[in-house]
């Protein structure tokens, strides 16, 4: 997940003018009758757009190829205990979040604080919060980072953007055990190692969050609850769940979206499907071949989530999270500020350790996770009651969690994916500069709409 506030700039160049570009004449909007506009996804950027689109005065229909609406935010509860909630998709609201927390506000969607402290858990060694960290070397070199990267030329920014994070780092003093410990906290950011993520994408993410770090809310009740407040004023009437794209066709000014069942005419079409969904529509006329190209190059992390139900909150803290080397990799407490005795701490696994998770079975994972958690608390196997998992590397509509911007791919593909193709405009998530975040995905929403609008 990266992080944006001077690259928001870069989203307003890039996307925001081309847009405006590729849109149709004026005449085709200017007529009397409602115009109309067909949103492919009802995530948070498809229902976000449509949301500003109908209020607009547009005709929408959102169409979903899942069986529910909400994308990657997918709220839980254990049928064992329907009172505690927990979430396999989108986790953390942040601080900076300004238009998530502005739209909880006006939904009446309480948000509740969701912030942590990570003990450390190495070797089967278990740090407390303030008992681990880096070396001086390294602590100095990441703060001289930090502070300079408000003045990296957009010269400097695209030369950081062909390292990878691990390389850059290990260029700017880290040691060995340095590097291996960054790598187990930034691999929880982003979803894969550090050595596949690119140096510009991470350093902006830590340099525009600082001092914050993105990870201070969740909504009371769940995310969902936000999805299923949009769908309310879209109307139900205009969202279709099971419902797959599967061509979009333009001719003569009208978007024509063709469906198994039927096809929706419209005069414009907002597509939220991310990379992989997104490369298996047949455009016609088809996407010029630099934009599939850059589209095939464009991965998306590997994350399996795994919530586990214990009759006890072993982990005291109502803070706790734990940062550990295990195949769990990361432990969070879902439950915080959630009312009960029982409790559900979540493993957070990411890249070859997601894989690994998720070919096991329910009962071989709750063993992996509760003994990976043995050296912290013996009794962790025979307090867990019930298992929920999402490897979300086997989605089938997003085949990943979030997009990896890999070294160079952050100024060499992005701007590619966002040009609009006649009257597609494109958004989601991995196209904002709130990339990897809720935030991002309703930003990019919102600026399709806007730019049809105007
Ligand atoms: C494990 C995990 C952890 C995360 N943690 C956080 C976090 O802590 N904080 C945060 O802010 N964000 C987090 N995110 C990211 C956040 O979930 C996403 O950025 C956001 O939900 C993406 O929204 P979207 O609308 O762009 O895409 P999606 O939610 O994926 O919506 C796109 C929709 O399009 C549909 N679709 C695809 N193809 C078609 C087709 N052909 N026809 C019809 N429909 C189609 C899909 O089914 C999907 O529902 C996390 C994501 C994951 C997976």
């Amino acid at each position: 997940m990266s992080n944006k506030n001077n690259r928001r700039q870069f989203l307003k160049i890039l996307g925001a003018t081309s847009l405006g570009v590729a849109l149709a004449p004026k005449d085709v909007f200017a007529q009397k009758r409602k115009k109309s506009c067909v949103i492919i996804g009802a995530g948070f950027s498809g229902l976000a757009a449509a949301y500003k689109l109908k209020n607009a005065g547009w005709n929408v229909t959102v169409l979903e190829a899942r069986n529910r609406i909400g994308g990657r935010v997918f709220s839980q509860t254990f049928k064992e205990n329907p009172n505690l909630t927990f979430e396999l998709g989108a986790e953390w609201v942040g601080e900076s979040h300004e238009r998530l927390k502005s739209l909880c506000r006006d939904f009446s969607i309480p948000l509740q604080k969701h912030q942590f402290e990570d003990y450390l858990l190495q070797n089967g060694k278990v740090s407390r919060p303030n008992e681990w960290g880096f070396s001086p070397t390294a602590k100095a070199a990441f703060e001289k980072l930090i502070k300079g990267y408000d003045k990296l030329t957009a010269a400097q920014k695209t030369k950081l953007d062909r390292y990878d994070w691990w390389t850059y780092l290990e260029k700017i003093g880290f040691s060995e055990d340095d590097l291996r410990l960054r790598d187990l906290t930034d691999s929880t950011d982003f979803g894969e190692s550090i050595r596949h993520v690119s140096a510009f994408a991470a350093a902006a993410e830590y340099a525009e969050s600082s001092p914050k770090n993105e990870m201070d809310y969740k909504m009371t009740g769940g995310n969902s609850r936000l999805a299923e407040e949009f769908a309310k004023r879209i109307g139900a009437e205009n969202i279709r769940t099971n419902t797959l794209v599967a061509e979009i066709n333009q001719l003569g000014g009208t978007v024509s979206v063709v469906t198994a069942a039927e096809t929706f005419k419209a005069d414009a079409c907002i597509c939220t499907a991310p990379i992989n969904s997104l490369l298996k529509i047949k455009f016609n006329p088809a996407l010029p071949t630099i934009q599939t190209e850059a589209a095939s190059r464009l991965i998306y992390a590997r994350i399996c989530k795994n919530s586990v139900l214990y009759d006890k909150r072993f982990w005291k803290a109502e803070n706790f999270s734990m940062v550990s080397d295990t195949t769990s990799h990361f432990y969070f407490h879902s439950t915080q500020n959630q009312n009960g005795t029982q409790g559900i701490l979540t493993s957070y696994a990411v890249g070859e350790k997601a894989d690994v998770l998720a070919s096991q079975s329910d009962e071989r994972r709750l063993k992996i996770i509760t003994r990976d958690l043995v050296d912290f608390n013996e009794d962790s196997p025979k307090l867990a009651k019930a298992i929920s998992s999402y490897a979300w590397q086997r989605d089938k509509f997003t085949d990943g969690a979030y997009a990896l911007y890999r070294p160079g791919q952050w100024f060499g593909i992005r701007p590619i994916l966002q040009r609009p193709h006649g009257k597609i405009l494109f958004a989601g998530e991995h196209l904002a500069d709130w990339q990897g975040f809720m935030e991002g995905a309703i930003e990019t929403g919102e600026a399709a709409a806007d730019a049809l609008i105007r």
